[in-house]
């Protein structure tokens, strides 16, 4: 059985791991991501000390962004105009090449999380999905006709533009670029800043809710009208809150009104929007399977 390095690089910690599937994880340890350099010798130490004693046969990093997932790109490997302090125009992939010499793998968190969903999790069997993420932020990732989504660059599904009734909802949004784009209205600091309460502390039954449920439906169905994805899977701090999961369901049954005429939408949305397989260590066995594509490829 191969083993291989997984980095789940995210905004505010990183988290390494060791193993080959679910099953298989045989070490881990998490960091505060700190500044590049840092946080990039923690994750090498790690490894290093790993392929030591049983080779490693390759390396993957599902990183927040932007990045560049691009192999023919001269940025590849980079998270590039991040406006995360320190990390801009960072060379993840070089720095972890240079000094491990294996194979790295290199995609955004929720590509990684949906790759990690489609071999062990939750989007097995599929090959048109989306894998979603509402927590600090909101990241959209996922496959078309069995490819992980690249193009321009990679999606960036959480900048989509939703109605907002400010009459209803004055709130005007977090995202530092756009205000009120769906993550300026949904991430959990959105959250916290509207309601003035951490979001982990709202009751179930608050307003900010069904709120969130409405927002988070009309997301969805611009994904599901443009993507047609056969599963939506959705994880983040956010989605712990398991009693979103209904109301965003009847939402999006009510904003479709119909038109989309499929089993999987009429009788079975249960199973048609659901959390991760892999719950909380999407992220991590994400990037493991990263680097198992990158070693095979
Ligand atoms: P990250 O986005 O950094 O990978 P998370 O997905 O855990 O990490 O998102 C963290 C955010 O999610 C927090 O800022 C908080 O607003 C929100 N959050 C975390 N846990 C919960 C919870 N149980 N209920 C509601 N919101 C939560
Ligand atoms: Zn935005």
């Amino acid at each position: 059985m191969s083993l291989y390095g997984g980095i789940e690089a995210g905004g505010t910690k990183f988290v390494c791991a060791v193993g080959s599937d679910p099953d298989h994880v045989l070490d881990e340890i998490r960091f505060p991501t700190s500044r590049p350099e840092e946080a990039l010798t923690q994750s090498i130490e790690f490894f290093r000390a790993h392929h030591a004693k049983t080779p490693l046969s390759g390396i993957g990093v599902a990183a927040f962004g932007p990045l560049d997932p691009n192999p023919a790109s001269p940025t590849f490997g980079y998270i590039t105009t991040t406006p995360k302090p320190h990390w801009a125009h960072t060379d993840v992939v070089g720095a972890l090449k240079t000094a491990l010499g294996l194979p790295v793998g290199f995609d955004t968190d929720v590509n990684g999380a949906a790759l990690g969903e489609y071999r062990w999790g939750a989007a097995q069997g599929l090959n048109t999905f989306v894998y979603l993420t509402v927590g600090t932020g909101l990241g959209g990732g996922g496959m078309v006709g069995g490819r992980l989504i690249h193009g321009l660059v990679h999606p960036e599904m959480g900048h989509m533009r939703i109605p907002h009734d400010l009459n209803e909802d004055p709130y005007p949004g977090w995202c530092t670029y756009h205000g009120d784009c769906f993550e300026g209205l949904t991430c959990g600091p959105a959250i916290e800043a509207r309601w003035s309460t951490s979001a982990r502390d709202l009751p179930v039954n608050h307003p900010a809710w069904a709120l969130e449920a409405r927002y988070l439906a009309l997301g969805l169905v611009n994904i599901i009208t443009v993507l047609s994805p056969q599963r939506i899977v959705m994880g983040g701090g956010v989605m712990d809150q398991r009693q979103l999961f209904p109301m965003i369901r009847r939402n999006v049954t009510e904003i479709l009104n119909g038109y989309i005429q499929t089993p999987a939408l009429s009788n079975n949305i249960d199973e048609y929007i659901v959390p991760p397989g892999l719950g909380a260590r999407a992220g991590v066995l994400g990037a493991i399977a990263l680097a198992a594509a990158a070693a095979e490829s």
